[in-house]
C-alpha cells in the first residue's frame, strides 16, 4: 500500500468511496492528512464509517480540504459536474485522482502509462508480464485490476505499469510517464468528455510533461492517433516510436503478414512470428503486442527476451479467454466483448464458430456483423437482445432461442459435437451488456468458464 504523505497535517476531501477511492483514503490518512469523506450511496458511507472515516456532505461543504480526490467514475465537467466538483472548482481547490497521488508519493520510481478506446488491459497486462519475466520489479494496476494506491511501493528501481482511462488522465497533473502509451482512439464516452475534441484532449493528456527522456509509442492505424503522432513527432518534445499492426513503419515496431518487426533501429528485425503467441489471437493483438514490445524494448529489455514473454502471456480473463478443448471442440470466453465492435474482433478469428450471443443490447445491433455471418455454423441467443438479434440473423444464419446461457452452452455443445467439424468453437462473444442476467461481464464469463469446466468430455 502506498502512503500518500504529500498532504501531511492538511484536510483533503475524498468523493467516492468504492475501492480506489477507500484506497486512497487510507493512503492519505496513512500519510498523516485529515480525511473528510463521502459517497452518495449510504451503504458506501457506512463501509466509510466502519473503516474509521470520517463522513463530510462535500456537495454541502468541503471542510477546508486543500485537494478533492475524485473517484474516476465521478464526472466534474460533463455531462454535469458532480455537485461536490462544482464547489471544489469555484473555491480553487484542485480536483486530482488516485493516480497523481500515486505520482505523488512514488516519484523516484519509472512509470508506463497505457491508454486508448480499445486495448488497454491487454497491452497493459501484456507489458507488465514481459517486464516481470525479464527479471524487472513491477506493479500493475489502475484502471485494470488493482487501484493504483493499493499497488506496492517500489522506489527508484521499480517500474509501475498504469492502465489509464481518459477520466484517470483529466484527474492526474504531476505523472510524465517515462513511457507513455497510445494505442488507438475511437468515438467512445463522448458524454462525458463534452464530445470528441474533449475525448481526444483527455487521452492526449498521457504525454503531458515528458521530455527527450522519455517517449510515446503511438499507433498509428486510425486517423486520429495517426494525426496525434505527426503533431508529437512535429513538436519533437519527446520520442515518439509509431507501432502499427497494419503496416510497416520506419522507426516503430509492426505486424505485418503475422510477423512482429523491430524496426527501433532502422534494422527491420523479425522478432515474433504471432501465431507463436497464442493467447493474443487477431489484429487487434497485434496492435497490442507491438505497443507492449515498443515499451518494454524503451524500458531497457532485450529484443529475444521480450519475444519469449510476449509468447508466453497466460492471456486475460474474459477476451477471447481459451478455457478448455474438449472432445476437439473448444470453448472460448469473450464475455468482455460488450459491443459488435469487440466481437468482430473475435468472430474473425475462427471459421466454424458455434456463437452464444445477446443480452442487455446495445444501441449498435449486430447489423454490422454481417460480413462476418458466413463463419458462424449456428447462433444461441440468450438475455433480452434475442429476439431482435433473431430478426437480424434471419434466413442467414440458423439460430435458437436459448434465453439463458446455461441453455446455449448445452446447445451449442450438442451442435459441435454433431456437426464434428475440425477446428469448431464454441464462443460466448456475446455483442451486449451483461447487466439483463449478471451481475457483470465477469460474472457472466466466470459462469460460462465454470460451466465448461463441468463438461465431460476428453480434454485436450
Ligand atoms: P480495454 O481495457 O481498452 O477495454 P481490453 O484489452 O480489455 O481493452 O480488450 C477488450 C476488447 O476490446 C477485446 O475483447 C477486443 O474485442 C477489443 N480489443 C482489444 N485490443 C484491441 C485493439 N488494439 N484494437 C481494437 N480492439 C481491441
Amino acid at each position: 500500500m502506498i502512503e500518500a504523505s504529500q498532504f501531511r497535517n492538511q484536510t483533503v476531501a475524498v468523493l467516492g468511496l468504492a475501492r480506489s477511492g477507500l484506497a486512497a483514503a487510507e493512503a492519505l490518512k496513512r500519510g498523516g492528512a485529515r480525511v473528510v469523506a463521502w459517497d452518495d450511496a449510504a451503504s458506501r458511507r457506512d463501509e466509510a464509517t466502519r473503516a474509521g472515516f470520517e463522513l463530510v456532505d462535500l456537495a454541502a461543504d468541503l471542510a477546508g480540504a486543500k485537494a478533492l480526490v475524485l473517484s474516476p467514475g465521478i464526472p466534474h465537467t460533463f455531462p454535469q459536474p458532480h455537485p461536490a466538483a462544482a464547489r471544489a472548482k469555484a473555491a480553487g481547490v484542485p480536483i486530482i485522482g488516485d493516480i497523481e497521488l500515486l505520482a505523488l508519493a512514488q516519484k523516484a520510481a519509472h512509470f508506463a502509462g497505457i491508454t486508448g478506446t480499445n486495448g488497454k488491459s491487454t497491452t497493459t497486462a501484456l507489458t507488465a508480464h514481459i517486464l516481470a519475466e525479464t527479471g524487472r520489479k513491477v506493479a500493475v494496476g489502475g484502471n485494470l485490476g488493482m487501484p493504483a494506491l493499493l499497488l506496492e511501493a517500489l522506489g527508484a528501481d521499480g517500474t509501475y505499469v498504469l492502465e489509464l482511462s481518459s477520466y484517470q488522465l483529466e484527474l492526474t497533473r504531476s505523472l510524465v510517464l517515462d513511457v507513455a502509451v497510445l494505442l488507438n482512439i475511437t468515438p467512445d464516452h463522448l458524454d462525458r468528455h463534452g464530445g470528441m475534441d474533449g475525448y481526444v484532449a483527455a487521452k492526449r493528456r498521457l504525454f503531458h510533461g515528458q521530455s527527450m527522456r522519455h517517449t510515446a509509442i503511438v499507433g498509428i492505424d486510425d486517423d486520429i492517433c495517426r494525426g496525434i503522432f505527426t503533431a508529437l513527432k512535429g513538436a519533437g518534445k519527446q520520442r515518439v516510436v509509431p507501432i502499427s499492426a497494419q503496416r510497416s513503419v520506419p522507426g516503430g515496431v509492426y505486424v505485418v503478414d503475422g510477423t512482429l518487426i523491430d524496426d527501433l533501429d532502422g534494422a527491420a528485425r523479425p522478432v515474433l512470428a504471432m501465431a507463436d503467441a497464442p493467447r493474443l489471437p487477431g489484429t487487434h493483438n497485434g496492435q497490442n503486442a507491438a505497443a507492449a514490445y515498443a515499451a518494454a524494448r524503451t524500458l531497457g529489455c532485450e529484443p529475444d527476451a521480450v519475444a519469449h514473454a510476449i509468447k508466453t502471456f497466460p492471456g486475460l480473463a474474459h477476451r477471447q479467454e481459451w478455457i478448455a478443448t474438449i472432445d476437439g471442440i473448444r470453448y472460448v470466453n469473450d464475455s468482455k466483448a460488450t459491443n459488435a465492435d469487440a466481437t468482430e474482433k473475435a468472430l474473425v478469428c475462427y471459421d466454424d464458430i458455434y456463437w452464444i450471443a445477446g443480452g442487455k443490447p446495445k444501441e449498435d445491433g449486430i447489423d454490422a456483423l454481417a460480413p462476418l455471418f458466413p463463419r458462424i455454423r449456428r447462433a444461441f441467443l440468450i438475455g433480452e437482445a434475442a429476439a431482435r438479434f433473431a430478426r437480424t440473423l434471419d434466413s442467414r444464419v440458423a439460430y435458437e432461442m436459448s434465453g439463458t446461457l446455461g441453455t446455449a452452452l448445452a446447445a451449442a455443445r450438442h451442435a459441435a459435437l454433431n456437426d464434428r467439424r475440425r477446428g469448431a468453437v464454441v464462443l460466448l462473444s456475446p455483442a451486449c451488456a451483461s447487466f439483463d442476467q449478471f451481475r457483470d461481464f465477469e460474472d457472466r464469463g466466470d459462469q460460462f468458464r465454470h460451466m465448461v469446466e463441468q463438461l465431460p468430455g476428453r480434454r485436450a
